[in-house]
């Protein structure tokens, strides 16, 4: 209910590996990496996340993504390193964005709303100080979407309820690792002041 429970818990990220551009503006599927895996998982933990979805469509990459997540979180790695399996403990691995949402409504009963970021300028984009009222002010779960590649489609952008505004740095040049992206908006938008 509103109010009675930190922000965070409202609020999911998913990491699409599908349907994003190469570097042609062709539609392709990306690779998952290790470090994708681990670094959102603990930035997830941090900001006290209801989950860390990855997404691709490739079986063979599910199977990696759960073998990673299986060796820490039940493997030996589990008692190795406890905070990487606290962190790993919210990834789920899915197979498109449908399944994502089908998950957060089975756990919410309700849509979620969906918030996509990129590097780009849009026209009505959310500011980082807009969508930080709406999580905390709405009963809502949001669900964050990030790319890979070169950027989310189009597509993607043509199903967000709100798309965020990009993090701009001292020039035009603003193309981060969705790693770094990730740590800069989750802090702004939950961030302790
Ligand atoms: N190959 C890259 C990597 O190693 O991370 C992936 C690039 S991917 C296009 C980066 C993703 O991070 C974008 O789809 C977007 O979700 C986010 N991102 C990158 N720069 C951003 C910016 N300036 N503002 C907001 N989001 C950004």
């Amino acid at each position: 209910l509103k109010g009675s429970l930190p922000a965070g818990s409202r609020v999911s990220i998913a990491l699409l590996h599908y349907p994003v551009y190469d570097r042609n503006s062709r539609v392709i599927a990306t690779a998952v990496t290790n470090l994708d895996l681990h670094d959102i998982a603990r930035l997830a933990r941090t900001f006290g996340l209801f989950r860390y979805y990855v997404v691709t469509p490739v079986e063979e990459q599910r199977t990696l993504a759960e073998r990673i997540r299986a060796h820490w979180q039940d493997g030996w790695g589990g008692s190795y390193n406890p905070d990487r399996r606290k962190a790993l403990e919210l990834l789920r691995v899915a197979p498109d964005l449908d399944a994502v949402l089908a998950d957060l409504e089975e756990n919410y009963h309700r849509s979620a709303r969906i918030v996509v970021t990129g590097a780009k300028e849009r026209p009505d984009a959310v500011s980082f100080e807009g969508l930080r009222q709406r999580i905390q002010d709405a009963e809502d779960h949001f669900l964050l979407l990030f790319g890979t590649g070169w950027g989310l489609t189009d597509e993607i952008f043509d199903l967000a309820d709100f798309v965020l505004e990009p993090i701009k740095g001292a020039g035009e040049y603003n193309h981060l690792s969705v790693r770094a992206a990730a740590a800069i908006i989750l802090d702004r938008i939950l961030g302790q002041r």
